[in-house]
């Protein structure tokens, strides 16, 4: 058997790829299989970007690109940041377009971070799962500061003060939030942000990871913000993080981008993350370039239009939610997740015999005998083990029909 890496052998799965794979198989084995795990719009994309992909292929873009991204994008990325997210100072040069959010994530840490040097990553959990693999796999420690269902699952400026040290590299931020549902205010956001000012001032580097993924997936009386916006001098600190796979329902396209910090230095950071680019993948798929620009600039009806409906399931599947007995959540504020602590039903036995003393046992009975897929908390962190995260990116039926097969399975557990 060929010998591979401690690396990849400690290396967890993804729990949310691999519970949607698995829903996946069953219903190509032909099972009824209503599937709540993957964080991944159900709609098409739109048209208008489409449109752009395919024009640019037809007229020959199809050779390697400049690593950090075509120009055109860079500057289109750039202005929206600028101008909509209110970001300021941010240009073409500071940004870098990935293959997809994740990858994007995952040379910022690298670039940021070195193994052997006690470096400390502060992360409010529960958090995505990727977090946490990343971090480590670039050498850093994860400081996690646990929130819970009263906070909404948000961290206060003294949590993040109390978790800040001579060690802390990166404060990580993702709001709205991957499994969590809710997300930060302006004014929330200010105040963390005045804490990273105060530590930076008072001797601290401590770089803010903000990933915004889910910036349009909003529908609480909540505007967004960008943690580079909310403070005045914040963004030198923040590298934002994002792309078009949630908010344009693009995720097969694998666009995503970094903002590095504004300044000087933060050109230094977009050139760091662009070298290891250039050793790792070069550039991502040349003819996506066109479409980059054309989202950004023609398909604000589309997404809004995206926006109105998830807003609609969010209240759905909310309501659905809170009347199953046991389950309690925060209401959604932002993107497509409910993430219920389920925990009072541990100890029980299900309708076919199998015991629930977890949420993995939870989710995997539920699948088993109601067809029904969730992520297991467990690999989110902090209280996560006492938790499922139900993804509402499907249609108003499915939520319907999902969330009664849900609430059969939780009459007849005993
Ligand atoms: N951040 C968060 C919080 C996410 O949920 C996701 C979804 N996979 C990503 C980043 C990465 O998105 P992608 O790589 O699909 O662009
Ligand atoms: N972010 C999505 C999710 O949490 C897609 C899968 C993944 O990349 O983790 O389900």
């Amino acid at each position: 058997m060929m010998q591979l890496s401690d690396r990849v052998l400690n290396l967890p799965q993804s729990a949310t790829l691999a519970v949607a794979s698995r829903a996946k198989a069953m219903r190509r084995d032909g099972l009824d299989v209503l599937s709540f795990a993957a964080g991944e719009p159900d709609f098409d994309t739109p048209a208008v970007i489409k449109r752009a992909a395919i024009a640019a292929l037809e007229a020959g873009m199809t050779k390697y690109a400049p690593t950090p991204g075509d120009p055109e994008a860079r500057e289109a990325v750039a202005a929206k940041l600028r101008d909509e997210n209110g970001i300021p100072d941010v240009t073409a040069n500071h940004i870098v377009i990935s293959t997809g959010g994740k990858h994007g994530l995952y040379l910022a840490y690298q670039c940021l971070l070195d193994p052997g040097k006690n470096q400390q990553v502060i992360l409010p959990t529960p958090a995505w799962v990727s977090y946490r693999p990343q971090i480590e796999l670039a050498g850093g420690e994860v400081v996690e500061i646990p929130t819970t269902v009263e906070s909404h699952f948000k961290i206060t400026p003294d949590q993040l003060r109390g978790a800040l040290n001579e060690h802390t590299r990166v404060f990580t931020i993702n709001s709205p939030s991957n499994p969590c549902g809710t997300m930060y205010s302006p004014d929330e956001l200010g105040a963390l942000a005045q804490v990273v000012v105060e530590h930076n001032r008072s001797g601290g580097d401590v770089c803010v990871l903000s990933d915004e993924i889910y910036e349009y997936i909003t529908f609480g009386e909540t505007p967004f913000a960008s943690f580079a916006a909310c403070h005045p001098d914040v963004a030198q600190y923040t590298i934002t993080a994002n792309g078009l796979s949630k908010g344009y329902a693009m995720t097969g396209w694998r666009i995503g981008y970094i903002a590095a910090p504004s300044g000087e230095a933060g050109i230094a950071v977009a050139k760091a993350i662009a070298k290891l680019q250039a050793q790792t993948t070069t550039c991502i798929c040349a003819f996506t370039y066109p479409a980059i620009c054309a989202a950004l600039t023609e398909a604000s009806n589309d997404v809004e239009n995206m926006r109105l409906q998830f807003g609609e399931r969010a209240r759905l599947a909310f309501k659905l939610v809170s009347e199953i007995p046991g389950f309690i959540c925060p209401e959604p504020t932002g993107a497509f997740y409910l993430f219920p602590d389920v925990a009072s039903h541990f100890g029980k036995t299900s309708a076919q015999g199998q015991s629930i003393g977890s949420a993995i046992d939870f989710a995997e009975a539920l699948l088993v005998e109601k067809q029904v897929a969730v992520v297991p908390g467990d690999d989110f962190g902090g209280c996560g083990p006492n938790h499922i995260r139900i993804s509402f990116a499907c249609g108003p039926e499915q939520i319907t029909t999902g969330m009664a097969r849900v609430r059969e399975f939780v009459d007849t557990l005993t």
